[in-house]
């Protein structure tokens, strides 16, 4: 599989490149940046800390797309819609790992699967889906007599909140309950808010130093509490999901998958 990297440069982008070098079955086709930054024009191997592959970096990501049969996307949502271009316009499959998308970048990835296999996740990590799996479980048990709380740390750097592996998880948490995120969701308390209302999923962000990511789940019931937590401690374990995501689309369907349906968690 010929696996191009788009935003290469970045904290994902470098991780991502040094995971396919070191996948069997893998290949780099190429990767994309800004077109004003330093990394354009450079060998894509030799970015990622290892020999020359002959993959280059371009600040235009048409070369890419057409040379890749599947682009990894760990960007920014702004490029979502022209990277759907450019996947419709070459046939090239998408693993989508940016977050903080609007639904009108939802609306085009839903475009570009009635093409292509798009898959995306806002986390990557095997121990995160099984997290989303048992998050569900569990507020499919319990009854709305425990309250929701879902906290989560990441680094300094994080332009997005919650993250978009929280809001998976309280949605994952209010299809247990039979209800839409977006009618009990209480993304962030101030001031005198009262007190709290039965069947609210509520939210708690904390960013500082260099936290890869950490997510809770809280359970707090009269008298007991259960707690899922899950602590990301290297970038690594989104890169190989990505890039396990990413040679899973060979030959797949056109179609809109999560990383349920690549580890096989569905059903
Ligand atoms: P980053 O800022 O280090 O990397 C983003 C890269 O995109 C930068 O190198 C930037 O120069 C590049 N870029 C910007 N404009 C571009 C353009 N026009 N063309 C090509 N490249 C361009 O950020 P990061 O920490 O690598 O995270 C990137 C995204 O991935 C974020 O949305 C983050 O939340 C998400 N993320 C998802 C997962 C997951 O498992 N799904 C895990 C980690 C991060």
């Amino acid at each position: 599989m010929n696996i191009g990297i788009a935003g290469c440069a970045g904290r994902m982008g470098r991780m991502l490149a040094a995971t396919v070098l070191e996948t069997p079955g893998a290949r780099l086709a190429g990767g994309s940046e800004r077109p004003d930054h330093e990394a354009v024009g450079a060998d894509l191997g030799q970015l990622a800390g290892a020999a020359a592959t002959g993959a280059r970096i371009d600040g235009d990501p048409a070369r890419m797309f057409a040379a890749a049969d599947v682009v990894i996307d760990f960007t920014t949502p702004e490029l979502i819609l022209s990277h759907v271009g450019l996947a419709l316009d070459h046939g090239t499959a998408l693993v989508v790992g940016t977050t903080g998308l609007k639904p009108e970048h939802e609306a085009a990835l839903g475009r570009a699967a009635a093409k292509v296999a798009v898959v995306q996740a806002a986390n990557m990590s095997v121990g995160v889906n099984l997290l989303l799996g048992l998050a569900r479980q569990v507020s499919a048990i319990l009854d709305d007599g425990f309250d929701i709380e879902i906290v989560e740390m990441h680094h300094r750097h994080k332009v997005d909140a919650p993250s978009g592996t929280a809001l998976a998880l309280g949605k994952a948490a209010a299809e247990g309950r039979g209800v839409a995120l977006d009618d009990v969701a209480v993304r962030a308390r101030d001031g005198i808010v009262g007190p709290r209302p039965k069947g609210q999923i509520g939210f708690a962000t904390l960013r500082g130093g260099d936290v890869v990511g950490e997510h809770t789940v809280i359970f707090a019931g009269e008298g007991e509490r259960i707690e899922l937590t899950h602590k990301a401690s290297s970038r690594a374990i989104f890169a190989r999901g990505a890039v396990r995501a990413a040679l899973w689309t060979e030959r797949r369907a056109p179609g809109r998958y999560s990383m349920r349906d690549v580890l096989g968690l569905t059903g």
